[in-house]
C-alpha cells in the first residue's frame, strides 16, 4: 500500500460518557489498523479537535480497556465547537493532521455537531485556503469528510438503533441498587421512591420498572392523568392489603405531568408520606453512568466499532452520507445519520408541545411494547377481565436458567390480563405425569421478577411410553388448551416427542405445544438468543475480569473453561467481550496442529513483554484435548517464558439474579406468546399452534414444529446453523497482536 492510500482516521468521544465507549474505541482502532489505517484519538471531545489535541493510537494503547467504564480518551462539551470559528479551527487541525475520516461516539448533540462540520467542510476549507492557512491542493486531496457515528448514551434515546452503548450497563447499576433496596423495603414494609436518570427519555425508568416489578413509573413520554397522586396512593394501599409488603415507584429525572410541569421524586415521596406511607427516597445519580460495562455493552460496542472501521473502507459512493452504526436485534446496521438525529430530536419537540399520544409511538416498537407490558403486569393498572375459559400450563425442562422466574411471572400476569386460567407444573414433564400442577394467581408470582433459579423446578425428563398416559390424564383433568415449555434443549426434545404422540392421542391436536428458549447455553432452535445466556455471560465476565486482574504482576496464561455443552456460544461470546486471544469450541474443533500454532503465537507474544494471555474453552470443545491437557501442554512448553493456570468456572454461570436483559426479554417473549395464541384462536377457533418462539431479526418469531425439529441437530444438541459463528474470527483478530506487522 502506498503512503497515499493509507487512511488516517480519528475517533472522539463527546457529550456525557457511557460505559462501553472504551470497548468501542478498542474494536474500532484495532479493526481499522488491521485494514492498514493510521488511527488517531482526539482528546476531550470536540475540545481536542479545536485545540489540536490529536494523538496517534497503536495496538497497545487500547489494550486492557475492554472492561473499563468511561472513556480513556476523555469527553467534554465544547462551547467553542458550536461556533463556526471553532469548527474552522477543527477543520484546520484535521487537515494539519491529514485526517478526513472521523468516528464520533456520543449522543444526538455530538452527532449533530459532526454532521454540521461535514456539511460546512468544503466552505471551511475554502476559507482556510483564502486565509493562506492551507494549500489549495487540500481542496482536492481532502474533498470530503467521512463521518460515522456510534451512539454512546445511557438513555437509549436514539432512533436508528435498538440499543445505545451504555444503556444496558446503566440498567444493571439501577437493578443492583433496586434489588438491594427491595430487600430492606420488604422487611420494614416501606414505600420507596427511586429516581433514575433520563432527562428526555424514560427508557431507564421503564425497563427498570418492568425488570423489578415496580408499582408505578413516571416518565416524560407518558405523563399521568390529573389526580394521579391520589390514584397512586390508593392503589399502593390496595396492593398492601392484597399481601405486598413494599411499594416501589420509579421516577425518571425528566418526568412531567400532563401540563408539562416537572414531577420530582421528592414531591412523590412527600405525597405518599402525607397519605401515611413510610416513604423513603433514593436518587441513584452518577452510579448509573459508571462501572465496568456489561456483556451486552461490550458486545454491541465491539461489533459497532468493527463495522465503523469497515465503513471507512467502503467506496467513496457508500461514504457519501454520514452513517449511524446501530443495532437491530443481534445484527449491526447502518442508517442515515441525520435522519436518525432529526427523528430523535423531534421527540423532544413533541414532548414540549404536549403531543404525548404520538411520543411513545415515536420511541419505537420496543419502548411501546415495554410500556404496554408494564401496565399489564403492574398491580396499579390491573384490569378486571372475565375468564375466557382457556387453560394454559407452563413448565420448565433442562438445566436451570436465570430468567425462568421472571418468565413465569410475566406468563401468569399477562395471561390473567387476557382472561386465561394459568397453571404452573412443577418439575418438568415428570411433574406433568405426576400431576404436580398448581393454579397460578396474580399474587403467586409476586416478587418473581427479580429472582434467580426456578421456583417451578426443572429436570431433564421427557414424555415417553411409560408416562404419556399419565400426562394425557392430567391434561384432560385440567382441560388444558396450551402447554408452554420454557427451557433448554431437552425441553425442545420433550415438546417434539409430545407432538409426535398426536397421532396416537388425537386430543393433543387440540392443544397448543410451544417451546420458548430458557437456557444459558443458547443452543436451542428458532432463536438467536435464549433467556439466561446474558446473565451467564455477565457472571463469566465478572469472573474473567478478576482472573485477569490477578495476573497483573506476573506473566501468566489462563485457560478458562466455560459451560455450553456442545454449543460454543458462551465461549465465543465471553471471548469477544473479554478480549481473549483464543476460544476453543466444538464447532471449530481443536487439533494438535491448531494447538501447536497457538502455542507458538503465545510464545511470541510473551517474548514481546506481554503479561497476560487468555484462552476460553468450551466444556465440550474436544473429548481428547481437555482443559487440563491444554493447560499441561502450554505449561510444559512455555515454562521459561510464562506461567499457566487453569480455571473451570462451573455453576456460577447458571446462578444469580437475572440480568436486566433476561428479565425484560422474558416478559417480551411472553407478551408475543399471547399474541400468537390470539391469532391461533382467531384462525382455528381453538388453540393448536405448535412449535417454538424466539428472537430473530430484532423481533419475536414463531417456528412451526416440523421446521423446529428439522433445525435441531440431535447428535450435537444444538441448532444446525448458528448466527454468531463469524464473530469468532472477528473477535480473535482484534485480540491478537499481528506479529507479522510490528509497526501497528
Ligand atoms: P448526551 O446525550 O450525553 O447529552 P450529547 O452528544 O447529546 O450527549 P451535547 O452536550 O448535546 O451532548 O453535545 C456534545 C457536544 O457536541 C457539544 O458540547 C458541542 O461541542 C457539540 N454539539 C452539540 N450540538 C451541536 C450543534 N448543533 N452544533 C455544533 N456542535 C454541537
Amino acid at each position: 500500500m502506498s503512503t497515499k492510500d493509507i487512511k488516517r482516521i480519528a475517533v472522539l468521544t463527546s457529550g456525557g460518557d457511557s460505559s462501553g465507549m472504551n470497548p468501542a474505541i478498542r474494536a474500532f482502532a484495532r479493526a481499522a489498523m488491521l485494514k492498514g489505517a493510521e488511527v488517531f484519538a482526539i482528546r476531550e471531545g470536540y475540545n481536542g479537535l479545536v485545540n489540536d489535541s490529536i494523538l496517534p493510537l497503536n495496538w497497545g494503547s487500547v489494550a486492557g480497556i475492554i472492561s473499563r467504564g468511561g472513556t480513556i480518551i476523555g469527553t467534554a462539551r465544547s462551547a467553542e465547537f458550536r461556533t463556526r470559528e471553532g469548527r474552522k479551527k477543527a477543520a484546520f487541525n484535521l487537515i494539519k493532521n491529514k485526517i478526513n475520516n472521523l468516528l464520533v461516539i456520543g449522543g444526538d448533540g455530538s452527532l449533530t455537531g459532526a454532521n454540521l462540520l461535514r456539511s460546512e467542510w468544503c466552505s471551511l476549507l475554502g476559507e482556510l485556503v483564502n486565509d493562506g492557512k492551507i494549500s489549495p491542493d487540500c481542496l482536492e486531496n481532502y474533498s470530503t469528510l467521512s463521518i460515522a457515528g456510534i451512539v454512546g448514551s445511557i438513555d437509549n434515546d436514539m432512533c436508528g438503533t435498538d440499543l445505545t452503548v451504555g444503556a444496558d450497563t446503566a440498567t444493571r447499576r439501577i437493578l443492583e441498587a433496586i434489588d438491594s433496596i427491595l430487600s430492606t423495603a420488604v422487611s420494614h414494609q416501606r414505600s420507596f421512591v427511586i429516581e433514575v436518570m433520563g432527562r428526555n427519555c424514560g427508557w431507564l425508568a421503564l425497563v427498570s420498572g418492568v425488570a423489578t416489578g415496580a408499582d408505578y413509573i413516571l416518565i416524560p413520554e407518558s405523563p399521568p392523568e390529573k389526580g394521579w397522586e391520589q390514584h397512586m396512593a390508593d392503589n399502593l394501599e390496595k396492593g398492601r392489603l392484597s399481601g405486598r409488603r413494599c411499594s416501589l415507584v420509579i421516577v425518571s429525572e425528566g418526568a412531567i405531568d400532563s401540563d408539562g410541569k416537572p414531577i420530582t421524586s421528592s414531591y412523590v415521596r412527600q405525597f405518599l408520606e402525607d397519605k401515611g406511607h413510610d416513604a423513603r427516597i433514593t436518587i441513584l445519580g452518577h452510579v448509573q453512568r459508571g462501572g465496568t460495562p456489561t456483556f451486552l455493552d461490550r458486545y454491541i460496542a465491539t461489533i459497532m466499532g468493527v463495522e465503523s472501521a469497515n465503513y471507512f473502507y467502503d467506496t467513496k459512493e457508500a461514504q457519501k452520507e454520514p452513517v449511524l452504526i446501530g443495532m437491530s436485534g443481534t445484527d449491526v446496521i447502518r442508517s442515515p445519520l441525520m435522519e436518525c438525529v432529526k427523528k430523535t430530536q423531534s421527540i423532544a419537540t413533541l414532548i414540549k408541545e404536549k403531543r404525548f399520544n404520538e411520543v411513545v409511538d415515536c420511541r419505537g416498537g420496543m419502548f411501546k411494547e415495554f410500556h404496554e407490558i408494564f401496565r399489564a403486569c403492574s398491580n396499579l393498572y390491573r384490569r378486571k377481565v372475565e375468564p375466557n375459559g382457556l387453560n394454559i400450563v407452563i413448565l420448565h425442562s433442562g438445566g436451570p436458567s436465570p430468567g425462568m422466574n421472571p418468565c413465569v411471572r410475566a406468563f401468569t400476569r399477562l395471561g390473567i390480563d387476557r382472561g386465561y386460567t394459568m397453571y404452573g407444573c412443577f418439575n418438568g414433564f415428570g411433574g406433568l405425569a405426576l400431576g404436580e400442577i398448581q393454579q397460578l394467581n396474580w399474587m403467586t408470582v409476586n416478587g418473581w421478577s427479580v429472582m434467580g433459579g426456578a421456583e417451578l423446578g426443572t429436570n431433564r425428563s421427557v414424555p415417553n411410553d411409560s408416562n404419556i398416559d399419565a400426562i394425557m390424564a392430567n391434561l384432560e383433568k385440567l382441560k388444558i388448551d396450551a402447554i408452554l415449555m420454557f427451557g433448554g434443549f431437552n425441553g425442545y426434545l420433550g415438546i417434539a416427542k409430545l407432538y409426535e404422540y398426536r397421532e396416537k392421542y388425537p386430543r393433543l391436536k387440540k392443544i397448543s405445544i410451544i417451546g420458548a428458549p430458557g437456557t444459558i447455553a443458547n443452543n436451542v432452535p428458532g432463536t438467536n438468543i435464549s433467556i439466561g445466556a446474558d446473565t451467564s455471560l455477565n457472571n463469566t465476565l465478572d469472573a474473567l475480569d478478576k482472573i485477569k486482574q490477578s495476573a497483573v504482576a506476573s506473566r501468566r496464561l489462563f485457560v478458562v473453561e466455560v459451560m455450553g455443552a456442545h454449543c460454543g456460544y458462551l465461549a465465543a461470546m465471553s471471548s469477544l467481550a473479554s478480549g481473549a486471544e483464543r476460544s476453543y469450541i466444538m464447532e471449530k474443533g481443536v487439533t494438535l496442529e491448531s494447538l501447536t500454532k497457538d502455542l507458538k503465537m503465545f510464545v511470541e507474544r510473551f517474548k514481546r513483554e506481554h503479561r497476560i494471555g487468555l484462552i476460553i474453552k468450551s466444556e465440550s470443545a474436544s473429548p481428547t484435548y481437555t482443559t487440563h491437557f491444554i493447560y499441561s501442554l502450554f505449561k510444559e512448553e512455555g515454562k521459561h517464558l510464562f506461567d499457566v493456570r487453569e480455571s473451570i468456572l462451573g455453576h456460577l454461570q447458571q446462578g444469580g439474579s437475572p440480568s436486566a436483559i433476561d428479565r425484560i426479554f422474558s416478559t417480551r417473549l411472553m407478551n408475543h406468546y399471547f399474541e400468537f395464541l390470539e391469532k391461533d384462536l382467531k384462525e382455528n377457533n381453538h388453540l393448536q399452534m405448535s412449535g417454538c418462539i424466539g428472537f430473530i431479526d430484532g423481533g419475536v418469531h414463531f417456528t412451526p414444529m416440523p421446521e423446529m425439529i428439522e433445525e435441531m441437530s440431535d447428535k450435537y444438541r444444538r441448532p444446525r446453523s448458528q448466527w454468531w459463528m463469524d464473530l469468532v474470527d472477528i473477535s480473535q483478530n482484534i485480540s491478537v497482536f499481528p506479529l507479522d506487522d510490528p509497526s501497528i
